[in-house]
């Protein structure tokens, strides 16, 4: 995984941010604590060097990850999309952090592109998703780690950074560690890790707070819709050691859903006792959105890209289905079980 950081192209990559006039830091759509945390986490590193930048999401992120320090700062795509295109397409450089496909930026991909395409823009994806597409000019991808947040982590021991971590910077790196790797369960997590979680806890961060402000914040409404979807909704295909939880946006909008209110559901399907593959199935404004997750050797990713314009990692993965009604999205998913009946009643 050194190879990944080759020290000529970090160091080639820190002389440009120096001399940069504006540097860009983006995320995937829907910014998850991974994609914000690393995004805000880099600002912050890159202030360290005296450079200033402009962080730019294509859209907002759940109410449980705006405390996050620098966050005020932060630009977004849908609110203010001419202003944004623009800055990113007049930066030197580009960061894209937690994404490895400029479709993936939605609706901040199509300037993602046409930068990466400009001679004058530098465009450095840092990411941990398999099979990146090639477009940037450096390509800093490890898909054995667990979250972007332990590549911006290596970004600054590269960089011979490690003394200006400081607390803030810290607490957004600790963010997209700990939910990118189930806080400390999945198997990605190695004891490069924990190194990384000792040492951002030396900073002075409040790890405990962290935890708090993102698990414990959540609002009746998002408990009563948990129960509902996991009481109502919930559908389990013992033989294929399956279960699929899909909510219609009627359904999400009776109990006033909120961005990031169901992030947790695909895993209290996967919970249940037996159970190796899991799926929640939400209707949205101009698509059907589907989180797979997944435990031992069946993998989610294929799933998700061959049938669902999606992909991911192995174990966690994502796809999208616009145009196609939740009902036709749902049953397809248990058309398609048996034709996985031999990996899925496999232990793996
Ligand atoms: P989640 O279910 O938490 O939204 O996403 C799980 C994983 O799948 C994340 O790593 C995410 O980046 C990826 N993912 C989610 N949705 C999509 C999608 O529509 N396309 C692709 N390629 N990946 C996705
Ligand atoms: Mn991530």
């Amino acid at each position: 995984m050194e190879d990944v950081f080759k020290q000529e192209s970090v160091s080639e990559l820190k002389g440009r941010v120096q001399r940069a006039k504006q540097v860009i830091v983006t995320a995937h759509r829907s910014p998850d604590g991974d994609a914000i945390g690393s995004s805000l986490a880099l600002q912050h590193l890159l202030s360290c060097l005296n450079v200033s930048s402009q962080v730019v999401m294509p859209d907002g992120y759940p109410d449980f990850l705006t405390w996050l320090p620098g966050q005020d700062g932060v630009r977004f795509h849908d609110a203010d999309p001419e202003g944004c295109d623009t800055a990113l397409l007049g930066a030197d450089v580009v960061f894209c952090l937690d994404y490895n496909a400029p479709s993936r930026a939605g609706g901040l991909g199509s300037a993602v592109a046409t930068a990466a395409s400009q001679a004058d823009t530098f465009v450095v994806v840092i990411d941990h998703h398999q099979q990146p597409e090639d477009f940037a000019d450096l390509l800093l991808s490890d898909p054995s780690t667990g979250s972007t947040a332990e590549l911006i982590y290596r970004l600054v021991l590269a960089w011979g950074m490690a003394d200006d971590i400081h607390a803030d910077m810290a607490s957004c790196l600790y963010c997209g560690l700990i939910t990118d790797t189930g806080s400390f369960r999945f198997p990605s997590v190695t004891p490069r890790t924990h190194a990384m979680a000792a040492h951002l806890l030396g900073t002075g961060m409040d790890h405990s707070k962290v935890h708090s402000l993102i698990y414990d914040a959540c609002r009746l409404d998002q408990i009563r819709l948990t129960s509902y979807a996991l009481g109502q909704k919930l559908q389990v295909f013992p033989e294929y050691n399956s279960a699929i939880v899909s909510l219609s946006l009627e359904e999400l909008e009776r109990f006033n859903a909120q961005k990031g209110d169901t992030e947790g559901l695909v895993n209290r399907a996967l919970s249940i006792e037996g159970i190796r593959f899991a799926v929640f199935v939400k209707e949205d404004v101009d698509r059907v959105k589907m989180s797979l997750r997944s435990t031992g050797t069946f993998s989610v990713r294929d799933v998700a890209a061959t049938h669902f314009n999606g992909g991911g990692h192995h174990n966690a993965a994502g796809g999208a289905c616009p145009g196609e009604s939740l009902d036709s999205v749902v049953a397809r998913l248990i058309g398609l079980l048996p034709t996985y009946a031999s990996q899925l009643q496999n232990e793996g």
